[in-house]
């Protein structure tokens, strides 16, 4: 049985919460179908954060340590990807569904000629090696086994929960040949600030395309934030069409946030969206069809019309404050 090798990311500095993830993902498959977890950290002066890795579930974790990997590039990150899969025998390779893993993930399938698998919530090995996706707007789960010597998976970020055990792995050096890289870094630039942290607010009102327009933020949801003192989300839909600004987006290519209370208002609550809110205390949900997946990570449902409901509870809380 092959080893399975996380790709461990670097947010400002630190672990990102997603590679933890992959370490709950790893050790799960570890234990149900054998095989070791290893790991790569990828990057430049990334001794500790490999060491912190190695204590988290990251079981060997290989440190491809150079200050031409400082920053990210896709092609260096392959060469990377391509060393740590030899050193470790790994059969399968789990990186994070995160803008770096979009990148990075497909090449790395292509380049080892593997079995690739994008955007996955669980994996099952009890019986082979399983993956899940959502298909279809999140109607429908595929199970997924590939028929390829090794296999790269991609997972969602928040469809796990961080491993939480400890662990006494060790740290190798790793070294990568960068000889071939063919693209540069030049600069980075950071998105303009909006002054929204979704992942501080305590409270959220969420809306989504159940309102129907843009300006209905403003007449509906925002007065909502405003009375309770909590801030605006919204789904991707939203965000799509330009109707609010990307940090206001909630879900697994937005913030996943954890409120005391979140609100959604005419969100229909795929998957990519409740990867972002579920871990949030308390949870009401607002939508006019009863069979809304929203419903089943409510705390309270409120089966009937935001339009009705929303400024209704405006009132009550405004006349409540007096
Ligand atoms: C790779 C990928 C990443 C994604 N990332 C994200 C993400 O980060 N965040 C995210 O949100 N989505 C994400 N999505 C999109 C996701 O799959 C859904 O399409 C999206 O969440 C749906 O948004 P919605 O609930 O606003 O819209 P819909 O699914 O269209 O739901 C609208 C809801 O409003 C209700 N409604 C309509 N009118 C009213 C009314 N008057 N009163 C009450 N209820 C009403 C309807 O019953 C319906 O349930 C992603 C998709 C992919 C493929």
């Amino acid at each position: 049985m092959g080893n399975i090798l996380i790709v461990a990311e670097i947010q400002k500095g630190k672990l990102r919460e997603a590679t933890l993830e992959l370490a709950s993902f790893a050790n799960k498959v570890a234990g149900a179908r054998g095989g070791e977890v290893k790991s790569l950290v990828i990057g430049s002066g990334i001794g500790e954060l490999a060491s912190e890795l190695a204590g988290k579930g990251g079981g060997e974790v290989f440190a491809a340590d150079d200050a031409a990997l400082a920053n990210y590039n896709v092609d260096a990150w392959t060469q990377a990807i391509r060393a740590g899969v030899e050193a470790s025998g790994a059969d399968l390779v789990l990186i994070s569904n995160t803008p770096t893993g979009w990148d990075v993930a497909p090449r790395i399938g292509a380049a080892l000629d593997a079995g690739f698998v994008s955007d996955c919530f669980n994996i099952e090995a009890d019986d082979g090696l399983t993956l899940l996706r959502r298909i279809f707007n999140g109607k429908l789960d595929a199970r997924i086994k590939v028929n390829a010597d090794v296999v790269v998976a991609t997972m969602q970020p928040g469809a796990t929960a961080a491993y939480e055990g400890t662990s006494d792995g060790k740290v190798t050096d790793l070294s990568v040949d960068l000889s071939g890289v063919r693209s540069k870094f030049i600069e980075e630039k950071q998105a303009e600030a909006t002054g929204v942290d979704l992942t501080k607010a305590d409270i959220i009102v969420s809306g989504g395309r159940g309102l129907g327009a843009p300006e209905k933020f403003k007449e509906v949801i925002q007065p909502l934030a405003e009375a309770l003192g909590g801030a605006m989300g919204a789904s991707r839909p939203v965000v799509d069409a330009g109707w609010l600004d990307h940090p206001y987006q909630v879900g697994s290519s937005g913030q996943v946030v954890t409120p005391k209370l979140y609100i959604a208002c005419g969100i229909s609550g795929a998957i990519q969206h409740l990867v972002g809110m579920k871990g949030s205390n308390f949870i009401v949900a607002i939508n006019k069809d009863a069979d809304a997946p929203i419903f089943e990570v409510a705390d309270v449902g409120i089966v009937a019309d935001l339009f009705e409901v929303v400024p209704a509870l405006t009132d009550a809380i405004k006349a409540a404050k007096g």
